[in-house]
């Protein structure tokens, strides 16, 4: 299996309008991105960012109204589906409901007219590879849906094809099974050093697996980075809300040395705080705060009123009122420290290192 990097060049997608008062949609608006061989990227976003409509042109179920789409040095814009070196898992599974397991993996080999033997060494070895060994002969209703989902990335898989597309592929499971098959999928891309492309709206899906992330938003891309980086460093408040849960504090800022200022929040300084924004000394800005970077204590930095105090196994989740924001609190680890009760006056304190301003 040789993967191939994928590079797009200011991809448009315009669809036209049906009837009179529809007006046509922009669903990909000037795209460009770079996808390394054997990276894992996905374009994370919400419902209606054009992150199918980007996949599916590299698929090439649909063609580019502008820009060029190549894989490794080929230009593909006009190649048809089957030409290019890509294979997709669509969210549906899309799997040959007569045919047994086998013959839906089978089937791509046969067209291209392997030989029966060669077929058979190939099967052998995705079979095992996902997990499917002693379910050849199954009927494909007979499968439950994480099955029929191995069956779906055995027959992408085995076509060994330069990038690997996926649509939402684990939308339709449970979240037991999300969880698995998410850790199974990256697996195996890693074993075989597959480029992948996927898709998907589940911010923990594109955290755990992503090598990079690519949040869209209208058309366009927001911002691409590592997990780490569009978590701790969103390049605005969508990013910010879109990955994770985020408490957003107005302050204004007192002080600006290079990219870090000090803030003042309702009356009190916070020192020292990471910053991407643009603001001088006076102008407003916004502080990008973890729930899990704030913890309630006897002293502090803020006062604060609690609103309520709930015990979440893991964390004890706190909200607690701070002028006229509520700020959501993660206590981590809650067993051994001192819980608090909704209607107490405490203190909020921050994890200054990891804030980020705004
Ligand atoms: P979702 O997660 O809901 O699938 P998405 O981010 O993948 O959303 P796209 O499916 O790429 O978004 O759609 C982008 C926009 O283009 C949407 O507004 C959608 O309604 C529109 N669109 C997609 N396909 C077509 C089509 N064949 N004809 C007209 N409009 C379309």
């Amino acid at each position: 299996m040789s993967s191939k990097g994928v590079t797009i060049k200011n991809l448009v997608k315009v669809f036209p309008g049906r009837g009179l008062h529809e007006k046509e949609m922009r669903a990909v608006d000037d795209v460009s991105l770079t996808i390394e061989p054997g990276e894992f990227i996905t374009l994370l976003g919400p419902s209606g960012c054009g992150k199918t409509t980007t996949l599916r042109m590299i698929a090439g179920f649909e063609r580019p109204t502008a820009g060029d789409i190549f894989l490794g040095d080929e230009r593909i814009n006009q190649m048809s589906p089957d030409k290019r070196d890509t294979a997709m898992v669509f969210q549906s599974y899309a799997l040959f409901p007569n045919y047994n397991v086998w013959d839906n993996i089978a089937y791509g080999l046969k067209l291209k007219k392997l030989s029966g033997q060669e077929i058979q060494g190939k099967l052998e070895g995705i079979l095992k590879l996902v997990g499917l060994t002693g379910l050849e002969k199954r009927a494909i209703n007979q499968l439950s849906g994480g099955q029929q989902q191995r069956v779906a990335l055995a027959r992408a898989l085995v076509m060994e094809p330069g990038v690997l597309l996926f649509d939402e592929p684990l939308s339709n499971l449970d979240a037991q099974l999300r969880v698995q098959m998410r850790t199974e999928i990256r697996k195996i891309q890693k074993k075989l050093g597959i480029t992948a492309i996927y898709v998907t709206h589940d911010q923990s899906e594109a955290m755990s697996m992503s090598d990079r992330i690519v949040v869209m938003k209208n058309g366009r891309i927001i911002q691409a980075g590592s997990p780490k980086e569009v978590y701790y460093h969103p390049r605005d408040l969508f990013v910010a809300s879109f990955l994770g849960t985020a408490n957003f504090l107005k302050g204004e800022i007192r002080r600006r040395e290079g990219d870090h200022i000090d803030v003042c929040l309702n009356g009190e300084i916070v020192p020292d705080v990471e910053y991407g924004g643009e603001g001088k000394p006076g102008d407003p800005c916004t502080l990008v705060i973890r729930p899990e970077a704030c913890h309630i204590a006897e002293q502090g930095l803020i006062p604060v009123e609690l609103t309520l105090s709930t015990f979440m196994g893991s964390y004890q989740y706190y909200e607690a009122k701070c002028g006229d924001d509520t700020v959501m609190v993660h206590e981590n680890n809650p067993k051994n420290k001192k819980e608090y009760q909704a209607g107490e006056n405490r203190y909020l304190n921050l994890d200054i290192a990891d804030i980020y301003g705004l």
